[in-house]
């Protein structure tokens, strides 16, 4: 039905998930699975978690949905909790990761409109980003693979490399609004930024009034053990987007301002049908609640016992990322989600790698049982 029914734009595994426990999922022969991938870094409380479902559940029953064109308090009390934990000044709600970066690129440009005049309207971006698959988005992510089929794509995007400076300051010029980067790229393959890097970013974008744009779509929200990764780095970008995480399941993507640009977006230059829907906004401001210092220590916690267990098999060639967002380099990483499967471990991969996001409540037992496996695969 699948196949026939349903656009085959994704290579799907031979698995139908129909029901999940906290990070124990179960297929349709009732086969249990200990998921390390939470979606793709989406299920931040791991299935069915209690409170998140309650609070969503609770704001269904009461009022589903109303358009933007009203106040709403679930909308409000997030943003209000987003920018208390993050010094960011105001945010923009939407649906997805892609959406959430459109906002970030819009008001980047509409910055320098107001402050500069039209014509300085590029942003730097870096080689093996991924910004999402919208036109903007995939015309930001600088990846060849994705610059086909959908000609012509956006001009405005300039590219530079990770960890590399000097590649930096080549691809600025006076016509440079921002600069648009992940600190650790997720779907590039787990490459993580420099501290020396981000500051030297940081330093050049402050000298010349270009924004620093974070894309923590998949950084954000606890996954490397700091509620958002830029907090890792003592700065703090002008604007930072969020989604995956956020919403535990359901779909939201958040664009945070800072003091620069908290004014930029006006009355009727943006907008979402959807987007901070009510229910969803309840469901993550329990996902926050949740990730107090606590819990965030835990997560850096459960790191550690990946990296020491996993770094002991041979079969393992290096382990980077930070917190749960981990990748591994391996012979033949794709033929081993395979195997991993069939034991029982759900898992991702990143480029050649494979990718772990579990959810960050996962607990030891069950990372555990899931480390047991991989060890044996990776021997
Ligand atoms: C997943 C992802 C996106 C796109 O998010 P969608 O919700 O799929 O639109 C953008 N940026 C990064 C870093 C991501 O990991």
């Amino acid at each position: 039905m699948d196949k026939k029914y349903v656009a085959n734009t994704y290579s799907r595994t031979d698995v139908e998930f129909v029901r999940g426990q906290g990070s124990k999922l179960y297929d349709s022969d009732e086969n249990e699975y200990i998921d390390l991938g939470a979606g793709i870094a989406v299920n931040t409380l791991g299935h069915n978690y209690k409170e998140w479902v309650y609070a969503v559940n609770g704001q269904l029953a009461t009022l589903a949905h109303t358009s933007n064109l009203y106040y709403t308090a679930p909308q409000a009390v997030l943003a209000k909790t987003l920018c208390e934990r993050t010094a960011m000044e105001k945010v923009f709600f939407s649906n997805s990761g892609a959406e959430a970066n459109e906002c970030a690129i819009k008001c980047a440009r509409k910055y320098s409109c107001d402050k500069y005049g039209a014509g300085r309207d590029r942003i730097v971006v870096l080689k093996n980003s991924f910004h999402g698959r919208t036109m903007a988005t995939i015309s930001a992510t600088a990846q060849d693979g994705f610059h086909q089929h959908f000609m012509p794509f956006l001009d405005g995007f300039d590219v530079a490399y990770l960890n590399d400076i000097a590649s930096v300051k080549q691809a600025i010029t006076d016509k440079t609004c921002a600069i648009m980067l992940e600190f650790i790229q997720g779907e590039g393959g787990i490459n993580v930024a420099t501290e020396a890097f981000i500051t030297a970013v940081k330093e050049l974008c402050e000298a010349q009034d270009i924004l620093l744009i974070a894309d923590e779509v998949q950084t954000g929200i606890g996954r490397t053990g700091n509620l958002y990764a830029f907090m890792h780095y003592g700065i703090v970008p002008d604007i930072v987007t969020s989604a995956k995480g956020l919403g535990n399941g359901l779909p939201i993507g958040a664009t945070l301002f800072g003091k620069k640009t908290a004014n930029t977006l006006t009355y009727g230059t943006h907008g979402s049908t959807f987007g901070g829907n009510v229910a969803i906004c309840k469901g993550a401001k329990v996902v926050l609640d949740t990730l107090d210092e606590d819990f965030l220590l835990a997560v850096d916690k459960k790191s550690k016992k990946i990296i020491d267990t996993l770094s002991e098999c041979s079969g393992v060639k290096s382990i980077t990322g930070k917190g749960l967002m981990l990748g591994i380099a391996c012979d033949d990483a794709k033929d081993k989600v395979q195997t991993l499967l069939s034991k029982g471990v759900v898992v991702l991969t990143a480029k050649d790698k494979i990718r772990l996001l579990p959810s960050l409540n996962i607990t030891e037992q069950e990372l555990d049982t899931a480390l047991k496996v991989l060890k044996e695969v990776l021997l």
